[in-house]
């Protein structure tokens, strides 16, 4: 059965004077039911907290400060989840609301009860409704922003498309705002040779073209298409499902990639990085584990289990993955051959500094 995750940004739910704009919800709800009775499976992560705190509190909590936004999220969460549940309802959909944060991207165990629930739900025939946990993140386990969220979502569920819906119709091959002659790009085949122009971002959502791009381009590494189209065209979702509705569409590539380096290679945020010698590259890029003999230098104080960038010798990022033991160890036995580790450590987790199943390669081209 065919996965959707589907992306709704604040500016497609939210009035010019910032009130929730329920025709919209209407609209998406009847659009999204559609497609769920036509057989597919759609998980929807849905911006708009913060803005309809806003429009809830007024002049009594400006929306400057972390602290300031955690609160206004609170309130504005109950809101937006309570007009897609009303809306929903119409069409006998029933939703449910699930709150995550980066951390809970790192933490596998956390990983995996998130996913289970999300299953159960999309077995059953409803839609799980996420939104970063805005209320208890703040920068260091956040994820920040939704197009980035939507993109870990899309993988953690193994969506086969991501489709976000903002208040632009397309990209385009120069900023329409400037150029007259702008144009709509239908597909883009190789994303990792797209430059995107920087349009700003909208009024009241965290991320612009730059984190959709991003996204886009992090899952057509792991064989997720992701379509940006406008959230405010009726029955968008349906359309672009039977290939009727344009947009832009950012087509995967063709391999295959396994469930562990899936959740590996979404986790933008890595404690740290190691820098691998040419021997260990052409190793890495042969889908060999990393050993301790190929490791050069090691930046930044991650623990056993936490997601690192790899490098080359210049500090070209070349791939992400899970190290099995902490910045501090592998500062000892980094050069070293596997067998002296439990000399040099007076302890052995294993030959592997990074295991082939949890890493990913990321450069351009590669993945
Ligand atoms: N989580 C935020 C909210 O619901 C939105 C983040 C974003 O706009 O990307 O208000």
């Amino acid at each position: 059965m065919e996965r959707l995750v589907v992306k709704i940004g604040s500016s497609v739910l939210t009035l010019k004077n910032g009130e929730p704009d329920h025709a919209r919800f209407s609209a998406l709800a009847e659009d999204i039911s559609a497609v769920v009775e036509g057989g597919r499976s759609v998980v929807i992560v849905s911006s708009g907290a913060i803005a309809f705190g806003r429009a809830v509190a007024g002049e009594r909590l400006a929306p400057v400060g972390i602290p300031n936004k955690q609160a206004l999220s609170s309130i504005g969460q109950p809101l937006l989840i309570n007009a897609y549940m009303m809306e929903f309802r119409r069409h006998r959909k029933v939703v449910g609301q699930v709150l995550l944060t980066h951390d809970d991207f790192i933490d596998r165990q956390r990983y995996l009860n998130a996913r289970r629930s999300m299953e159960i739900m999309l077995e059953k025939g409803f839609v799980p409704i996420v939104n970063e946990n805005d209320a208890i993140a703040i920068d260091e386990i956040k994820v920040g922003d939704n197009d980035t969220l939507s993109a870990m979502v899309a993988a953690m569920i193994n969506a086969q498309r991501l489709i976000i819906l903002s208040n632009i119709d397309a990209i385009y091959d120069r900023d329409p705002n400037r150029y007259t002659d702008a144009r709509p790009i239908s597909e883009i085949e190789h994303i990792e040779h797209y430059r995107a122009f920087d349009r700003g971002k909208s009024r009241y959502g965290v991320g612009g073209i730059r984190t959709k791009i991003d996204a886009a381009r992090q899952l057509a590494r792991i064989g997720i298409s992701t379509t940006i189209a406008n959230g405010r065209t009726d029955g968008v979702v349906a359309k672009l499902v039977s290939g009727q509705a344009s947009g832009t569409t950012v087509l995967a590539g063709h391999r295959k990639v396994n469930g562990a380096k899936k959740w590996v290679s979404l986790l933008l945020k890595s404690s740290g990085s190691i820098a691998i010698d040419d021997g260990a590259l052409s190793a890495v890029l042969k889908d060999k584990s990393l050993l301790a003999a190929g490791v050069v230098k090691v930046t930044g104080a991650f623990g056993a289990g936490d997601v690192v960038s790899v490098t080359d010798t210049r500090g070209h990022e070349v791939g992400r993955g899970i190290a099995n033991y902490s910045a501090a160890d592998i500062g000892m036995i980094r050069g070293r051959k596997s067998s002296q580790i439990n000399g040099l450590l007076g302890y052995f987790k294993g030959d592997e500094i990074i295991h082939r199943d949890n890493l990913i390669l990321t450069m351009d081209g590669g993945a």
